[in-house]
């Protein structure tokens, strides 16, 4: 008998920012599979369930051995942050189901993305046209991710970077943010946002001009503003037009 495998995003870490279907797929799971820090955070809302865990750089296995467990019969939920959707697991798992011809039910439970998390943390600065930008180059050439950053700039975007700096990459930040300065004024607000939905929450809004000496790492999220987005009383706003439509 083959059982299903959810695939779930559970937002950026407390409770409250879960969805309820996402709840549901994990309290109705026999086994619930994921990288290990997910799990860590997990285990604290869902003490009694029977995890499985693995490792970074292992999530073929992970993926593997959670299609292995649900044909084996078992409801499965594999976890990630934010939407599992967006730099997640969801599309791992399909490519991976069709390769094994794995005759199981999938589902894909959406869950509230880091972009939305930390736009909600420094005001409003996802208005308008937003692009989200991984700087990771484990599975995308560099040279590629600066493109699209160069040409999100060029066509004004509101910028959500995710993976901005780790410590094997230190520079792609600066240079992105060289690339930004060609088109948009040092003074664009950039507001970076640590640990969203954790105790150890912190954010900072500073400029473009200063951003190659924010402290930055791979916890953080950085959305970078439009050339219209301002910041004012600690938060970051970007103009839809109403205002300048209606008001004025
Ligand atoms: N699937 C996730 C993204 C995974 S990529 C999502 O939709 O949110 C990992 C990157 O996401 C991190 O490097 C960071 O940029 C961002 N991120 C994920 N959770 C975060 C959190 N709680 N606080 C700040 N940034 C976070």
């Amino acid at each position: 008998m083959s059982g299903k495998l959810t695939v779930v995003g559970f937002g950026p870490g407390s409770k409250g920012d879960m969805t309820l279907r996402a709840v549901e797929a994990i309290e109705t799971a026999d086994i619930v599979t994921g990288y290990t820090t997910y799990v860590k955070i997990l285990k604290e809302f869902f003490p009694d369930k029977n995890y499985k865990a693995t490792g970074m750089m292992k999530e073929i296995d992970r993926c593997r051995m959670a299609i292995e467990d649900a044909m084996a019969g078992n409801k499965v939920a594999m976890v990630s942050s934010g939407d599992s959707g967006i730099y997640g697991m969801t599309g791992l798992i399909y490519e991976l189901a069709f390769d094994m011809k794995a005759d199981i039910e999938i589902e894909s439970v959406p869950g509230v993305t880091a972009a939305s998390s930390a736009a909600s943390v420094l005001g409003a600065p996802l208005m308008h046209d937003v692009a989200l930008i991984s700087l990771s180059d484990l599975m995308t050439p560099i040279e590629k991710i600066m493109k699209r950053v160069e040409l999100a700039g060029e066509a004004d975007f509101v910028i959500a970077l995710y993976n901005p700096k780790s410590h094997g990459r230190t520079e792609y930040l600066g240079r992105a943010a060289d690339l930004l300065l060609k088109c948009r004024s040092p003074d664009t607000p950039v507001g970076i946002v640590r640990d969203i939905g954790r105790k150890d929450q912190t954010m900072t809004i500073t400029t473009l001009g200063k951003l190659k000496e924010a402290e930055v790492d791979m916890l953080c999220t950085v959305v970078i503003g439009n050339s219209q987005t301002y910041a004012k009383d600690g938060l970051m706003i970007t103009p839809r037009g109403y205002v300048a439509k209606y008001l004025e």
